[in-house]
């Protein structure tokens, strides 16, 4: 496949995506790291600024954004997989908090590189508003909001919306209410990668591309055509990660998928609103979400996607016509000025790491140097920066308000062996799934849903 297939963003990058040059044998560093998506770069980029001597050489199978990262859905958002009472089980409210505020100080701060290394991605610093639509949708929106005051966020960082202030904001059909948050950008996210790529590159930084890394072990990361050596290297697989030797447990990949409309007329924006480029999304249990790009789309995605057998990913996986059939309807039910027939013209998807606890994490070994960040459960394009500038410290040896975090050094368990992985993420989805559309239905909540959501503790 052409990489200009992979996503709609990948079709509009502004350059030829021609790959850098493989790995040409053997080769010594300070720091090795395995992939070049988000974590890879964002991890080689602050150890770059921190340590300019520092000989940083980064590996990719196939070219750097390959992954979720040049596909997803722009998101650059507060948002961590783990929920704050979950957090605050585990590490105590102190922690949670402190977790929180580092992923809001990450959105701006992944907006102040975009300023800085001019990295034309068209950030748009808009929130995110998630509707209520239906009665049990409100009444999530109010939980979160409730939860939000307990851990001490005012309406700053979250507010409850009426029905007039939602639909002020995103005029979808049969809007009730919803939560509005300023902490989110959407981004174009193949701009975004591609462009910190080449900042790291300005830095001093080596990335190989079409480089399988077939094995990591300690000191090395080794691939067909040679070995990298170094004292430190960093696993940056995130969904791909079950592929690598001993790796298969540690995170399922779970497919994500999208669809781009065609450009919408100005009249038609004006009907659905969005002015701010606001991300949106709604309190259904099975997550959508959206943005208006820059050039006037609704880019619109969802999971819903089977696991599938094995952990196995494969680009085979990447268009389900039965997934992209359903986003098309559900953006038609959301926006009918769009017409019966939603003019869809990309889609596409890839795969995402969830970890057996649903917690992301970032840490170091510090007697083998195995590093490793990542199960961001779809939360990735700003989580990623909080593991980069993390992972350069704990490499650097500096104690910071970032190592303290309670995600640092966290060891998820590993998920159960197959069948029963596969039985049971595929179950949860399909509970999920029917309860969002017994709510719609009814107007009524999901018994089953609300049950699972509070066996599964996030
Ligand atoms: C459709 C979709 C929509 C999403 N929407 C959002 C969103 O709106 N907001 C949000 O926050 N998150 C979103 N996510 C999740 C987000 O994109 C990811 O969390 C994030 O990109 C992860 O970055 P990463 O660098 O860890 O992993 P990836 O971007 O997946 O990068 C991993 C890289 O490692 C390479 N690699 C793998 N194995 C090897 C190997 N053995 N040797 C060498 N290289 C290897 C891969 O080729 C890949 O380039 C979405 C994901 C998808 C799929």
């Amino acid at each position: 496949m052409r990489y200009q297939d992979l996503s709609y963003w990948f079709s509009t990058v502004d350059e030829a995506l021609t790959p850098r040059p493989p790995l040409p044998g053997d080769a010594d560093a300070d720091v090795v790291i395995v992939g070049a998506g988000y974590t890879g770069l964002w991890t080689a980029y602050y150890l770059a600024a921190a340590d300019p001597s520092l000989r940083i050489v980064v590996l990719e199978a196939e070219i750097a954004g390959y992954g979720a990262s040049g596909r997803n859905g722009g998101w650059c958002s507060a948002l961590f997989p783990t929920s704050l009472p979950a957090l605050a089980r585990r590490h105590g409210r102190d922690a949670a908090i402190a977790m929180q505020r580092a992923m809001h100080a990450t959105v701006a701060e992944v907006g102040r590189v975009v300023a800085a290394e001019g990295i034309d991605c068209d950030w748009a610093y808009g929130g995110t508003v998630t509707l209520a639509r239906t009665g049990p949708q409100l009444e999530r929106a109010r939980a979160a909001v409730a939860e939000a005051r307990e851990f001490g966020l005012g309406p700053d960082d979250l507010a409850l919306l009426d029905a007039d202030e939602a639909t002020a904001r995103c005029a979808a059909e049969g809007v009730r209410g919803g939560t509005y948050t300023p902490h989110c950008a959407a981004v174009h996210p193949a701009r975004l990668v591609r462009g910190l790529a080449a900042a790291v590159e300005l830095r001093g930084v080596t990335i190989h591309e079409r480089t399988p890394v077939t094995r990591i072990r300690a000191g090395a990361a080794v691939t067909p055509a040679g070995t990298v050596r170094a004292p430190v290297v960093v696993r940056a697989t995130e969904g791909y990660t079950p592929a690598l030797p001993r790796q298969r447990r540690t995170v399922a990949p779970v497919y994500s998928l999208m669809v781009a409309t065609e450009p919408l007329s100005a009249s038609t924006w004006a009907e659905i609103g969005l002015a701010a480029r606001e991300t949106f999304s709604d309190h259904r249990h099975v997550i959508i979400y959206g943005q208006r790009t820059a050039d006037g789309r609704l880019a619109f995605g969802g999971r819903g996607a089977p696991y599938h057998f094995g952990s196995r990913v494969s680009p085979a996986y990447d268009r389900e016509p039965r997934v992209f059939a359903a986003l098309r309807r559900t953006l038609g039910e959301l926006f009918p000025v769009l017409g019966p027939d939603v003019p869809v013209t990309h889609t596409w998807g890839g795969p995402l790491g969830v970890a057996r606890d649903w917690a992301a994490s970032v840490g170091l070994d510090r007697d083998s140097g195995l590093a490793w960040a990542g199960g961001y459960v779809g939360d990735g394009v700003g989580t990623s920066n909080l593991a980069g500038r993390t992972l350069a410290d704990l490499i650097r040896g500096a104690r910071t308000d970032l190592t303290r975090l309670p995600w640092v050094n966290h060891r998820s368990p590993r998920w159960e062996p197959e069948p029963l992985r596969w039985l049971a993420v595929n179950a949860g989805l399909r509970v999920m799934l029917t309860a969002d559309r017994a709510e719609l239905r009814t107007g009524r909540p999901s018994r089953r849903a609300t049950l699972f959501t509070r066996l599964l503790g996030h």
